[in-house]
């Protein structure tokens, strides 16, 4: 499974999601921290990802 990183645009907090790709189009990503929802996704895993078709 797949591991992404975000970064919380509003409390600058950094964390990891492991979820599927199907996951990752439906799931509302939230910040653990303050709960925005203004995240912005870094991908850590590149090759996971596309090899999994
Ligand atoms: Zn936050």
């Amino acid at each position: 499974m797949p591991t992404y990183d975000f970064h919380c645009m509003n409390c600058k907090e950094t964390f990891t999601v492991k979820m599927t790709v199907k996951d990752m189009e439906r799931a509302k990503l939230t910040c653990p921290k303050c709960g925005s929802e203004n995240v912005k996704k870094r991908i850590s895993q590149f090759n996971a990802i596309t090899s999994k078709k």
